[in-house]
């Protein structure tokens, strides 16, 4: 199969759906393809913080700049994805003293809000916070979930005409002489080779933009920093909690919905797609997060999992290579990532390389997401000779009266169906993949997720990945991680599909994988317990560590089931 576009955008995170969205908004016809599900990269695996710019003031002025002003307009044009829970810098007994005064000085002539408050009021507002803390801030930092994030994106996208392609990888570019004139795609589904003509392509491929551009003999030198994180099984504090000193490890805590997320760390790595979870790590974090919260061990540990940060050093390009540089296909390895610069670039790889036709998008934040779109964007309209201007700033995604999802919206959903009193008061409108009816059954009950939503997103994603439907309606992302949920949603699946048996076993197994690595590396307490329960109900009773697949699962390939 051949086809034609005018814009193909490589990756399906963040950047890449904002390239879609800003592409087709300005008019282009546009197909982005992705290897995995959509936020199948970093964006589905970050911290969850809309950054306010405080915490790059001093190590990155620009990348704070572009916070403060993305922040703003993030909070604009989709709130659906915005828990606006606002948050605090505060110095802690171990950070320097002297900080505070310097950091607040800086974020007000970078322009980044910042507002002292009293710590008495502090205390009050967060019991568990240490109460030897000395100085508080308030500043414009917001929980952002980037799963609503990416669906928002890629639904507006669409709505503009663009197309999206799960689960096909860019395994060869196609080239004419200098030029770039299309891709080569994998179709996992089917097993087919698919090849797409384009008059440009956009590289948002995050951390393995390295990877693709090798694909056109271009070097560009991606430093993939993993990070690590801890979901707390609740919300130790209302609001992201950071602490006054230079960006280190475990310094954040953030809440999202009804837990909190203490991290990260940041470790060079040679490879985006080989990285483990090291005890040391996770003992680090809680080590550093009982600076901020001193009782965190008395609360369970949820879940551990990790993100590859695509890291662009200008200075590791072409020949200014420190010593210990390392390449293997589009990755360097220096010793310290933490230092590297979190603004991005954007890339024309005919000035630089003399290969036309494509653009690489390279390093930010997902807070910048929308303006790395947008630069890219205004690069592709240059190379293209068109003047289309940028209007996502200005063009609200979320559909008027869509607020941030919360657990508590489905709640309200049920009641009012029961047509309780409190309820029916309430001018609340939960949005639609999130009602719920009374009368049908519950398959997530830690979610609150129900037959007929499991139903309604299978239709609409046409998906056989029971993980699209975490990602989709955060099926067994609660305490009990899948145990109860995912051999009822398994069955849904099949009925619906009318598929192989095989492949829902393989869609299970997948699912029970991606799960089970992240609650590995925290066996103790209440979290041990579940595991347990939860090997007993898969391994023995249904023997899903047996069952024949039709593929390999994908996600986590080299282990099997625990
Ligand atoms: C631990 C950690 C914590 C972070 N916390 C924050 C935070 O709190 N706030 C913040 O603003 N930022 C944070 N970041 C940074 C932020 O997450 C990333 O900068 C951002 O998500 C990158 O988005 P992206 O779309 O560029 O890359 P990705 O989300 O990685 O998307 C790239 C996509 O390309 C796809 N792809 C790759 N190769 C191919 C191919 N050959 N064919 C097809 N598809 C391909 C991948 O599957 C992937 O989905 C964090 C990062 C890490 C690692």
């Amino acid at each position: 199969m051949t086809l034609g576009t005018e814009i193909l955008i490589i990756g399906g995170g963040a950047t890449g759906l904002g390239a879609a969205y800003d592409a087709a908004l300005r008019g282009f016809k546009v197909l982005l393809i992705e290897k995995g599900g959509l936020a199948n990269g970093t964006s589905g695996r970050y911290h969850g913080l809309l950054h306010s710019g405080g915490r790059y003031v001093f190590s990155d002025p620009q990348s704070a700049r572009d916070c403060a002003r993305e922040n703003a307009i993030l909070r604009r044009i989709l709130p659906e994805a915005i828990e606006d829970c606002g948050g605090w810098f505060v110095t802690t007994p171990a950070d320097p003293e002297d900080y505070a005064g310097r950091w607040a000085a800086a974020c007000r002539e970078i322009g980044v809000p910042v507002e002292e408050y009293p710590i008495a009021a502090a205390l009050k507002d967060e019991a568990l916070l240490n109460p030897q803390i000395s100085h508080v801030f308030n500043v414009l930092d917001a929980g952002c979930d980037s799963f609503d994030l990416c669906h928002g994106l890629a639904r507006a996208a669409r709505e503009y005409g663009a197309q999206i392609w799960t689960r096909r990888k860019v395994v060869k570019l196609l080239m004419d002489g200098n030029r770039v004139r299309g891709v080569q795609l994998d179709n996992s589904a089917t097993g087919e080779i698919e090849t797409v003509l384009a008059d440009l392509v956009l590289n948002c491929a995050g951390a393995w933009a390295g990877q693709v551009a090798a694909l056109a003999g271009c070097d560009v030198r991606i430093t993939p920093g993993k990070g690590i994180m801890i979901a707390m099984n609740s919300r130790l504090v209302n609001r992201a909690v950071n602490r006054l000193h230079p960006p280190n490890d475990g310094d954040i805590l953030v809440p999202v919905g009804t837990v909190s997320i203490i991290g990260t760390t940041d470790t060079p790595i040679l490879d985006p797609d080989r990285y483990e979870i090291e005890p040391w790590e996770v003992d680090l974090l809680l080590k550093q997060g009982e600076i901020l919260i001193p009782r965190i061990r008395e609360f369970r540990a949820l879940r551990a999992w990790a993100g590859v940060r695509p890291l662009f050093d200008p200075a590791l390009q072409h020949s200014r290579l420190p010593a210990d540089f390392k390449l293997q296909s589009g990755v360097s390895t220096p010793a310290e990532s933490r230092t590297i610069t979190r603004a991005h670039a954007t890339l024309d790889h005919s000035d630089r390389d003399g290969i036309d036709g494509l653009i690489s998008v390279v390093g930010g934040k997902l807070t910048t997401f929308r303006l790395m779109a947008q630069h890219a964007l205004d690069l592709a309209c240059r190379k293209l000779n068109v003047e289309r201007l940028c209007r996502t700033d200005r063009e609200p995604i979320s559909p008027p009266g869509r607020k941030f999802y919360n657990l508590g919206q489905r709640l309200e959903s049920l009641k009012r169906q029961k047509g309780s009193e409190d309820s029916a008061s309430s001018s609340f409108q939960p949005p639609p993949e999130y009602r719920a009816t009374a009368s049908e059954s519950i398959i997530c009950e830690c979610e609150l997720v129900t037959r007929s939503q499991i139903e309604a997103a299978l239709a609409e994603s046409g998906s056989l990945v029971l993980n699209d439907l975490r990602r989709d309606l955060r099926l067994g992302m609660g305490p009990c991680q899948g145990g109860f949920c995912i051999y009822r949603a398994a069955g849904i699946l099949h009925q619906c599909r009318e598929e192989d048996q095989r492949i829902t076993n393989s869609a299970l197994v997948e699912y029970l994988q991606e799960r089970w690595k992240g609650i590995r590396p925290l066996m103790w307490g209440h979290s041990l317990r579940q595991l347990e329960l939860d090997l007993r109900i898969y391994r023995e009773i249904l023997g899903a560590d047996r069952l024949s697949l039709s593929r390999t699962p994908e996600v986590y390939p080299t282990e099997r089931i625990a």
